[in-house]
């Protein structure tokens, strides 16, 4: 053994104390951390030829990335959908790291604790008992993986075996959605389906969710062609969702598979205020939830649901491995889902469901609800600001009070100051041509006090903007 490593083997628990001391720093000042620095240029590093040992690393990565990490898992990081880390899940994440084991199959207990969580979250959901669940390392991933069980199931509809002969082998492929999430285009793109595979139905009026009229009118125009229908559970814009009880309904008189990407709009379920935007989701064929979402766990976690284990193994099987066991005996992970070795991941997700159960989820979201709608009217009290949609769950789409054509060029001034101070982070979108910007809340610290804070900020950041526009307009 290497000396630097005998050092350390004989320094473990110094080590973990003193990481455990320099994360719990960290975290004691992350309610009042920066959301956003400006980033130096790092000069180019060097392996070094001898190691330091642990203890030294620890200080290297403080002397040089330490004054330049933000509150990304703080109460004010509104930006994209992402969560914090709760207590339980950093407790979990660092043991799977700890036991670094793969689960695969029976024969280890990694296997069981996976199978265990899957469980705890269907019920969590309120999903029916026959969803084989799977963790993946993101919502993306998990659309690869629903949208791949998708492929084989459409290749079946046409006698055509595309694990075997490759998605070009397919004689027609029909994949509709309203307004897929930009991860089921790069799905595509990985699945050699195709980015232009997708067929863009209408929204309803002023809204993100898909007319199933038109759906209809397009299954009438292609009668007897079965296809793969992308539903949203939660559009990232405006928290929009399909209409999951009339597809269900169109489900059984038409063959297609339904696909519902519920990353974070999934957690409606656990909410008895909010459990009706998923009525009628038991019907899907695969279901996308993402855990380093509204979970609050830390990156990469999300879960696939299917009903289609015989498609899923014949796409995801790693057969010839006599080590791996036989595929369609032996049940493995392994011929379940895109890797094969695999971290962990469930076990932060397995703490933080202990630790804060049904009721504690519940709370949360209704409470990030509660405060993204309180956002939403004091914006609009402010005068300086106006909703593009009613705020439906966790996010806030809005815009500045401006003239349209000087639009882009106040919200791009509005971020860039926004970043500048570091107070929340939000991010800019574009909503049904008008540029905006959406603030997500789904992270377990954020309180009333924050949306104080957050209303000042753009308040007076709206306010600089608009007498400097004024100064400029008058020149
Ligand atoms: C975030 C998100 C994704 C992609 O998730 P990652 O975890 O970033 O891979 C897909 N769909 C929806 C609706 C999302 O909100």
């Amino acid at each position: 053994m290497n000396a630097s490593f005998r050092h350390d083997l004989l320094q473990f628990s110094e080590l973990l104390q003193q990481t455990a001391d320099y994360a719990g720093d960290f975290l004691s000042h992350l309610h009042e951390e920066k959301v956003s620095k400006a980033m130096p240029s790092f000069p180019a590093a060097a392996l070094p030829e001898k190691g330091m040992g642990a203890a030294a690393a620890l200080e290297a990565f403080d002397n040089r990335f330490g004054d330049h990490l933000v509150a990304n898992a703080g109460p004010r990081y509104f930006g994209f959908v992402t969560g914090g880390v709760t207590p339980a899940a950093l407790a979990g994440d660092w043991l799977a790291a700890t036991i670094d084991m793969n689960p695969a199959d029976r024969s280890a207990v990694s296997y069981h604790i996976e199978t265990e969580t899957i469980a705890l979250l269907r019920q969590l959901f309120g999903l029916p008992e026959d969803y084989l669940g799977c963790f993946v390392s993101g919502a993306t991933m998990s659309n690869f993986t629903g949208l791949a069980t998708a492929r084989q199931w459409l290749g079946a509809q046409q006698g055509v075996d595309v694990a075997a002969d490759g998605a070009a082998a397919l004689k027609a492929v029909h994949i509709l959605s309203a307004t897929p999430h930009s991860s089921v285009y790069k799905a595509l793109s990985m699945l050699g389906l195709g980015r232009n595979a997708l067929t863009l139905l209408p929204t309803l009026p002023d809204r993100e969710a898909a007319d199933l009229q038109a759906l209809k009118a397009w299954i009438a125009g292609h009668p007897d062609q079965p296809f793969i229908y992308i539903a949203s559970a939660g559009t990232v814009n405006t928290v929009d969702f399909d209409d999951l009880q009339e597809l269900a309904a169109l489900k059984k008189e038409h063959t297609f598979w339904l696909h519902i990407d519920a990353a974070f709009g999934g957690f409606a379920a656990v909410s008895p205020r909010y459990r009706h935007l998923l009525n009628g989701w038991e019907a899907a064929d695969s279901i996308t939830i993402d855990a380093h979402k509204w979970l609050n766990v830390p990156y990469d976690a999300a879960m696939i649901y299917t009903r289609h284990p015989q498609l899923q193994l014949a796409v995801f099987q790693n057969p010839g491995a006599a080590y791996l066991g036989d595929p369609a005996a032996n049940f493995n992970y392994i011929h379940y889902a895109p890797e094969n070795s695999r971290r962990l991941r469930s076990l932060p997700a397995w703490f933080s469901l202990q630790a804060y159960g049904a009721e504690g989820y519940r709370d949360m979201v209704e409470s990030n609800i509660r405060l993204a709608r309180q956002l939403g009217e004091r914006l609009v009290q402010s005068g300086h600001f106006r909703l593009l949609a009613p705020v439906r769950m966790c996010v806030v789409c809005f815009s500045l009070n401006q003239p349209a054509d000087r639009l882009q060029e106040h919200i791009h001034l509005f971020l860039q100051q926004l970043v500048k101070r570091g107070l929340v982070y939000l991010t800019p979108t574009v909503y049904k041509g008008t540029p905006a910007i959406r603030a997500a809340l789904v992270n377990w610290r954020t309180t009333d006090q924050d949306i104080d804070k957050v209303v000042h900020e753009l308040e007076t950041i709206a306010t600089a903007i608009s007498d400097l526009s004024a100064i400029i307009g008058n020149n």
